[in-house]
């Protein structure tokens, strides 16, 4: 069996259009003839980033002790970001085209169009204006009345529900540091240049991870969290010649962090950032401090000091590791025949469907049988009855494209033998087991 180059710049066209044929992502509003950068997923995709988002809550706060979890609402108060000081500085740099009233970054024009002052939308020349600030922020109101006073901002990250809820946690749990609290949800950024998919939308969702700590161990705890992070890819399948890390000089810095490190994939459009670890010091939990009048140190009883907790962050996108998750499973076999077989090499944790039970025709007492096979393995996870038409092998190559690591055939002998055939995704061996030992033989294999 050859293999494919699985880099190939042509790569994501492919990965779009299977999302699409497959049911995983969908153009948002799509009939009416979208909306840039807000895609949906499907009844495939759904499933499939639940896992991804299953498996980060899962080793961040369920397989641990000092992790605990969250879930704050998306809006809240505007005094929030004037803290944080995303209503002042998260900004892009924006010109635009007096000509074509096209807007850009103003760092992207040049890659762009080839120049500085060529606009990249009509190709005009001196046409663009001086830069001018563009916040990044989504603004609604809330109340009646669509007035300043009633301004509110959608969350642009998840990370600030969960420092104005340290004392909260930190109280009601009865938490002594160093201890975290993970949260996944919504955010919105109103990017400038979304695109390449699901990389950059306007509405994402992010996995984000606060850890807090004594100043004194920030660096052990900046190099544990490192390492967990790198180590959660590769557990769930990874390679790792396809992941890098990326240091941030000191020029790169957000103006909260004194150390920052992003995971970067190499995705078909280049290598970019999956996630990021961030050393973010007090910054957070001062600011708060300082706007809300709340003192937020904490006071270690043990060791009688008093300190604002160091901030150590994980913040990934659950969109960005499930696109990377997603490309890295892409592959294109070229079998023996010559025909090519597309396949997702999801690792089993995130596969959306777990087994596939095809009867071999949709005849009784056939689908009897398959429908037992089916309910008796259910508990196992989700699984598919695949009745559609087209011959076994046909059948076998749609759930490769959708990843799934089994498929179960109920024949006519299946009657006699008690027993069915199962197909492995990624050898595409068979075997036979007696119908008795399936739900055993499965549950080892999902057992994580
Ligand atoms: P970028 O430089 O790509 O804009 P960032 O450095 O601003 O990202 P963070 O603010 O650190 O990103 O956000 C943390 C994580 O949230 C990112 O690593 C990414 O996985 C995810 N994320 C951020 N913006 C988007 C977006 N527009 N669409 C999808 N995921 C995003």
């Amino acid at each position: 069996m050859e293999k494919r180059a699985t880099r190939e710049p042509d790569r994501m066209a492919d990965i779009i259009s299977l999302a699409k044929r497959r049911g995983y992502i969908f153009p948002s509003s799509e009939i009416y003839g979208g909306i840039n950068a807000v895609f949906d997923y499907g009844p495939l995709g759904v499933e499939f980033k639940n896992n991804v988002k299953r498996a980060w809550w899962d080793a961040m706060t369920r397989q641990r002790d000092d992790v605990v979890g969250l879930d704050a609402g998306i809006l809240m108060a505007r005094r929030v970001w004037q803290a944080s000081g995303h209503e002042e500085v998260f900004t892009d740099p924006m010109v635009d085209c007096l000509n074509c009233k096209g807007r850009f970054r103003a760092d992207q024009v040049e890659e762009l169009s080839g120049a500085p002052d060529v606009c990249p939308n009509c190709g005009r020349k001196g046409t663009l204006t001086e830069p001018r600030q563009f916040n990044l922020m989504f603004k609604t109101y809330m109340g009646p009345l669509e007035e300043d006073a009633g301004l509110i901002y959608l969350r642009p990250e998840t990370a600030q529900g969960i420092y104005v809820n340290f004392e909260n946690v930190q109280q009601s749990m009865r938490k002594r540091l160093p201890f975290g609290i993970a949260q996944i949800g919504k955010a919105f950024r109103n990017e400038i240049s979304p695109g390449n998919f699901t990389y950059r939308m306007r509405e994402f969702e992010q996995m984000e991870m606060q850890f807090f700590i004594d100043p004194a161990d920030e660096e052990k705890w900046f190099d544990y969290w490192r390492e967990q992070r790198w180590r959660w890819y590769q557990d769930l399948g990874m390679k790792a010649e396809h992941m890098q890390w990326h240091p941030h000089a000191k020029d790169e810095l957000a103006h909260y962090a004194r150390a920052a490190v992003d995971i970067y994939y190499q995705f078909p459009f280049g290598w970019k950032e999956m996630e990021g670890i961030h050393d973010r010091t007090d910054w957070d939990l001062r600011r708060h401090s300082e706007y809300s009048g709340k003192d937020l140190s904490y006071y270690d009883d043990i060791e009688k000091k008093k300190y604002i907790p160091y901030i150590i962050e994980t913040s990934a996108g659950a969109d960005r590791a499930s696109l990377a998750f997603l490309c890295d499973a892409y592959d294109e076999e070229t079998l023996e025949k010559g025909e090519t077989r597309v396949v997702l090499r999801l690792s089993k944790k995130l596969a959306p469907v777990k087994v596939a039970v095809m009867p071999l025709s949709k005849k009784e007492p056939l689908v009897e049988l398959a429908r037992k096979v089916q309910n008796d393995i259910r508990p196992l996870g989700l699984t598919q009855y695949d009745d559609t038409g087209g011959n076994i092998g046909k059948r076998y190559r749609r759930q490769d494209e959708i990843g799934t690591p089994y498929c179960i055939t109920v024949d006519f002998e299946s009657l006699q033998d008690r027993a069915v055939t199962i197909r492995e995704r990624d050898s595409m061996e068979q075997r036979r087991v007696p119908i008795a030992d399936l739900k055993d033989i499965l549950a080892d294999e999902f057992t994580f």
